[in-house]
């Protein structure tokens, strides 16, 4: 059975929708670069949860329909060879990491874009509980939050990541893409790749963030 995640940025300019199966994956990323992004986007105390964490759930892109705003839509990459980082620009809400390669059919979509009524308890009905805390190690931003258990290799993640890349191959989910033209495959909006300099001064705001 298809259920629908509501899409919306901070301040509701960009809105759309996720069509979800029942085979996405939910993941929490502890990884310096998603925290690099959350400190690019001015918003990290709000963006990464109590353990320094990013929370994505992977689907095909086609799977992903923005239906107001799209002209919102701004994308980063802290490296050329980085992923893409696409955000609304309008409140510098992330909307979803993807590979450069259009063909693709593989997204992250940040959870900070469910809709304003979709709520912890409602998150963990439409997409099950975080299945896996990857890229440690985990920070302790809250000394009252319970500590997290982040794996180091969790081949059932890793499995599970692969069929969903296989079965987006399989059904073509890389297109349509809110986030690369059909035809052409370029990207909707042209990447701004961070110089050297940029990416260290993030660097170090990552290291010294508590
Ligand atoms: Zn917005
Ligand atoms: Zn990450």
């Amino acid at each position: 059975m298809e259920t629908a995640l509501p899409l919306s940025c901070a301040c509701g300019q960009l809105r759309g929708r996720a069509r979800l199966v029942g085979r996405e994956l939910r993941l929490a990323c502890h990884c310096r670069d998603c925290q690099a992004f959350a400190h690019f986007l001015e918003r990290p105390d709000e963006l990464l949860d109590a353990h320094g964490a990013t929370e994505v759930v992977q689907l095909g892109p086609a799977r992903i329909e923005l239906t107001d705003g799209a002209e919102q839509l701004a994308c980063m990459q802290l490296s050329a060879s980085g992923l893409m980082r696409w955000y609304a620009s309008c409140c510098n809400t992330p909307v979803a990491n993807t590979m450069s390669n259009p063909g693709v059919p593989f997204t992250g979509l940040s959870l900070r874009l469910a809709g304003p009524d979709i709520d912890g308890p409602t998150l963990d009905q439409l997409l099950g509980p975080i299945r896996a805390r990857v890229n440690g190690p985990a920070r302790q931003r809250d000394p009252g939050a319970p500590p997290v258990k982040v794996d180091k290799l969790p081949l059932g993640t890793i499995l599970r990541s692969i069929q969903i890349l296989a079965g987006g191959w399989f059904r073509n989910e890389h297109t349509p893409s809110p986030f690369f033209d059909g035809t052409s495959g370029a990207p909707r909006a042209t990447p701004r790749v961070l110089s050297e300099d940029e990416r260290e001064q993030l660097r170090q705001r990552v290291e010294t963030w508590a």
